[in-house]
C-alpha cells in the first residue's frame, strides 16, 4: 500500500477499511515514514499545524469499587496514588483558571468511581456554572456511568463535553474489566450524545490486546460518534494486575495514531496518557497523526511538563490552537 495516495482517497471520501487498518498495523517501521506522512495530509488538511491543548483535574481520586486492570485507582490495585473525596466548587474553579492560563481549549474534570453520586453531581454542577460566568473555557467532564437524567443535567448547567472511553475492544474488555461490562460503557456514551453534550471516548491500548481488538476499538467509535478520541498507552503502574506489562514501542504508538486517523479523519484526536513514557524522545512524531494533548500530566502520573510540551510544539513547526479568536 503507498499511504500517502490511499490518505488522498480519504479525503474524498472513501473511509479505511478494516483490513486496510489492519494492514496499517501490520506495517514494518520501514514504511513508518510514509504513514506518518499519510496521517499528516488527512491531520493538516482538517486542523492545519494547530494542537488543541487540554489540561486534567482529578478532582476525586481513588477509593474507586471497579477493578480496571491498568487503573492505579482500582480497589483491586495496591498502589500509592492519592486517595481523596470530591474537592470544593472552589477548588474546581481554580483549576478551571489555572488551565485558561496555560492556554488550554479544554478543562477536563475527572473523578474516579464508578458512577457520580448525587450530591457530587450538584457539585460539578454548580463549579460548571460558576466557570462559565467567569472563564472562557471549554469544559469537559468524565465522572463514570451516567443516567439520562444525570446527562440531562451536566448539559444543563452546561457541561460541553463528556468522556467517557469504551477503552477497548468488546471482545477484549472482559480481560480487563470485570465489574461493568463493555454494553454498559456503549450505553452512557449513546446517553451522552442523546443529551446534547460532545462525546469524548477513546481508550488505551497495549494491554495485551490483539491488532484486530485495536482496529475494532476504532471502528466501534465511528458507531458511537465520538467526537474528541483521546488514545492512550499503557504505562504499566506499579500495584496494578498490569504493573509487569512491557511498554509499547514508540512505533507501535504511532502506527495506531496514524490508523485512528485514517479512521477518524476530521475528529480530534489525542495523544494522551502514556505520551512520554511509550514514545520518549519520538513523541514529537505524534503531533503528524494526533491534533491534541494533554499538558501538565494526567491523573496519576506527571507529563513532560508545559514548558517543555510547549517547546516540543513550536520547534516542530505547530502551534498551540487559538480558539478563542473564532
Ligand atoms: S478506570 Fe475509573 S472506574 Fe476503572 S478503576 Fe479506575 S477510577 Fe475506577
Amino acid at each position: 500500500m503507498f499511504w500517502p495516495e490511499r490518505a488522498r482517497r480519504t479525503l474524498q471520501g472513501t473511509i479505511l477499511s478494516r483490513d486496510e487498518a489492519l494492514e496499517l498495523l501490520m506495517s514494518t517501521d520501514d514504511d513508518l515514514l510514509d504513514i506518518l506522512q499519510a496521517a499528516f495530509i488527512i491531520r493538516r488538511h482538517f486542523f492545519g499545524r494547530s494542537v488543541t491543548i487540554h489540561v486534567i483535574k482529578n478532582v476525586k481520586s481513588g477509593l474507586c469499587s471497579e477493578d480496571c486492570a491498568f487503573c492505579s485507582q482500582a480497589g483491586s490495585a495496591h498502589t500509592d496514588s492519592p486517595q481523596y473525596t470530591l474537592q470544593t466548587v472552589e477548588d474546581l474553579v481554580e483549576g478551571a483558571r489555572d488551565a485558561h492560563r496555560l492556554k488550554a481549549m479544554r478543562y477536563c474534570i475527572v473523578t474516579s468511581g464508578k458512577a457520580p453520586e448525587p450530591e457530587e453531581l450538584d457539585i460539578i454542577c454548580e463549579a460548571t456554572r460558576q466557570i462559565k460566568k467567569e472563564v472562557p473555557i471549554q469544559i469537559c467532564t468524565s465522572l463514570g456511568i451516567l443516567t439520562v437524567g444525570q446527562s440531562l443535567k451536566l448539559k444543563k448547567a452546561g457541561v460541553d463535553r463528556f468522556n467517557h472511553n469504551l477503552e477497548a475492544s468488546e471482545r477484549f474488555y472482559p480481560s480487563i474489566c470485570t465489574t461493568h461490562s463493555y454494553a454498559d460503557r456503549k450505553r452512557t456514551a449513546e446517553i451522552v450524545k442523546a443529551s446534547g453534550m460532545e462525546l469524548c471516548s477513546g481508550g488505551l491500548i497495549g494491554m495485551g490486546e490483539s491488532l484486530e481488538d485495536r482496529v475494532e476499538m476504532a471502528f466501534a467509535l465511528r458507531e458511537v460518534e465520538a467526537d474528541s478520541i483521546p488514545l492512550n498507552f499503557l504505562d504499566p503502574r506499579p500495584g496494578t494486575v498490569l504493573e509487569n506489562f512491557t511498554k509499547l514501542t514508540p512505533a507501535d504508538c504511532l502506527r495506531a495514531l496514524a490508523m485512528f486517523r485514517f479512521v477518524h479523519p476530521d475528529k480530534e484526536i489525542r495523544v494522551a496518557g502514556g505520551r512520554e513514557a511509550c514514545l520518549g524522545s519520538m513523541q514529537v512524531l505524534s503531533l503528524y497523526a494526533a491534533n491534541s494533548i494533554f499538558t501538565k500530566g494526567y491523573l496519576t502520573t506527571p507529563g513532560q511538563g508545559y514548558e517543555e510540551d510547549m517547546d516540543m510544539i513550536a520547534k516542530a513547526g505547530f502551534h498551540v490552537t487559538d480558539w478563542t479568536a473564532a
